[in-house]
């Protein structure tokens, strides 16, 4: 899965929304999250967003984001 960092607080570009095939961004007060179960790895969403939020999930340290992302998705509005 792909994951939103916290280079997308307060930021929001949506580029990274209309690319995505699955449609699986989820949207909060200051940041976007990805739903991991729902995210097919495509990558397409990566160099879209002009903060560079959006990391693969094979990159190290990543792991409080990855928990973030999760919780977020289940609580958001999909966008
Ligand atoms: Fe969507 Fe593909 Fe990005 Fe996953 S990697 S969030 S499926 S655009």
């Amino acid at each position: 899965t792909y994951v939103v960092t916290d280079a997308c607080i307060r930021c929001k570009y949506m580029d990274c929304v209309e690319v995505c095939p699955v449609d699986c961004f989820y949207e909060g007060s200051n940041m976007l999250v990805i739903h991991p179960d729902e995210c097919i790895d495509c990558g397409v969403c990566e160099p879209e967003c002009p903060a560079e939020a959006i990391k693969p999930d094979t990159e190290p340290g990543l792991e409080q984001w990855l928990d973030v992302n999760a919780e977020y998705a289940a609580k958001w509005p999909n966008i």
